[in-house]
């Protein structure tokens, strides 16, 4: 009788010619497509956590990533319960707020089948449409935080309660991987489990590109604080060829260069990092050489050069001269890795370096992935998201596999041995 572990190992053996190859399947986490799902109740963790005013959602973004896996599980027999968390719900009236029933609408519309929403995340009603639908989309997991964080704080209890709704877990909601909660870890842990397609893509695409970029390999990080990204920094300054910054963040460097910078942001706990890396990989870090000042984020924009910040003055975006010298960096490069909008991209007069740099990339033939949840509301926002190989859904997460660091809501998953 042979285990399933050496009948994986037989499957790997092709006798070719009296040569035995012994192909190595790849090995990874187990996905949906490991697993019989006929008859079976999957229960899907999507990322749904949209930005929803008034009860219209904004950006579908994630929904739209999402419907992949569970398609394919409807397709091959199984009944869905789709869970997911929806903002940071911290007292009893942002219920109203962060509701997914806006969102069951949504998944309907685009599998053009019917979604049960069920207006509660545990008991007797949830247990019966589960029984009875094909695909509920169960309240906002965060709604259990209201008694005691439970589900932020992946309470076993909870985690066993969920895992007791279905046969076989998927995790497809790479947005929170980073995070160790019940309704990730807390199941996973308590029932077979995998991962889904967006997850495996994500996870994938970010590995492969650190693991082997084709060179050269430049990254470009902006957003307002270094602190965020000091792990990402200490990890890709020794695999990427060049690091361009830009955003609030510069402003740390700059500082650590010997400049003033008037009144813009400035992370003082971490110039003596800033200052270390400066020192130690001096031909690497490409700092911008101007900036679009103002005293206020509602006055126009003056271009001045990086020595020009008067202390009463911030630095909202880059200038036109660091565009050009960042597009130098990134017209030969063959991977390409962006985090963090170079400018405050929201306020008309600072978003022209964010948005230029969409237009420099759109035309660039590399793999160009971008996450975080601002990096991809720009490209978004400015027309270029078919530009880029890849959108990570996930900000935190991203950071997280950019730092070379482990996912730990994904501690619990088996690997496909
Ligand atoms: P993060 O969440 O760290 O990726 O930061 C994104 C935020 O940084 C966006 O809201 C931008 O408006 C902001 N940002 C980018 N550049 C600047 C800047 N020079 N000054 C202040 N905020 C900035």
């Amino acid at each position: 009788m042979t285990t399933k572990r050496q009948q994986s190992l037989i499957n790997q053996i092709i006798i070719d010619k009296n040569v035995i190859i012994i192909l190595r399947k790849e090995v990874f986490m187990k996905t949906i497509k490991d697993f019989d799902l006929k008859g079976k109740t999957v229960i899907i963790r999507a990322d749904l956590n949209v930005p929803i005013e008034n009860g219209k959602i904004m950006d579908d973004f994630r929904i739209k990533q999402s419907i992949k896996t569970i398609e394919y599980a409807i397709t091959n027999g199984a009944n869905v319960v789709i869970m997911s968390h929806l903002g940071k719900v911290k007292e009893e009236s942002d219920k109203v707020k962060y509701t997914l029933r806006p969102v069951a609408k949504r998944i309907e519309e685009l599998i053009n089948e019917k979604v049960t929403f069920v207006p509660f995340t545990r008991g007797g009603e949830l247990e019966k449409a589960i029984k009875e639908n094909k695909i509920v989309l169960m309240e906002n997991t965060r709604f259990e935080d209201l008694n005691g964080k439970l589900e932020s704080n992946n309470d076993y209890e909870l985690g066993k309660y969920w895992a007791s709704l279905g046969d076989l877990f998927i995790n497809d909601a790479f947005g929170t991987s980073h995070r160790a909660h019940a309704s990730n870890l807390g199941i996973s842990s308590n029932i077979e489990s995998g991962i889904g397609f967006l997850m495996e893509n994500e996870l994938k695409t970010i590995n492969n590109a650190l693991k082997k970029p084709k060179r050269p390999f430049v990254v470009i990080l902006g957003g307002a604080k270094v602190s965020d990204k000091i792990g990402v920094i200490e990890n890709l300054v020794k695999k990427a060829d060049y690091i361009l910054i830009g955003g609030g963040m510069a402003f740390t460097f700059i500082k650590a260069f010997g400049f003033s910078v008037g009144s813009s942001l400035v992370d003082n706990d971490n110039i003596e990092f800033c200052k270390r890396i400066l020192d130690e990989y001096p031909e690497k870090i490409i700092l911008p050489i101007d900036v679009i000042k103002a005293k206020t984020k509602n006055d126009e924009g003056i271009e001045c050069f990086i020595n020009e910040i008067k202390e009463d003055e911030i630095g909202f975006d880059i200038g036109p001269r660091t565009i050009k010298l960042f597009k130098q960096y990134l017209l030969e490069s063959k991977t390409i890795i962006w985090n963090g909008p170079v400018g405050m991209f929201e306020v008309k007069q600072f978003s022209n370096g964010t948005r230029k740099l969409c237009e420099i990339l759109s035309k660039i033939d590399a793999l160009k992935i971008a996450g975080g949840g601002d990096t991809a509301a720009a490209i978004n926002e400015f027309g270029y998201t078919s530009a880029f190989s890849h959108i990570s859904t996930g900000g935190g997460a991203t950071l997280v596999l950019l730092e070379g660091k482990k996912l730990v809501g994904l501690k619990a998953i088996k690997w496909n041995f």
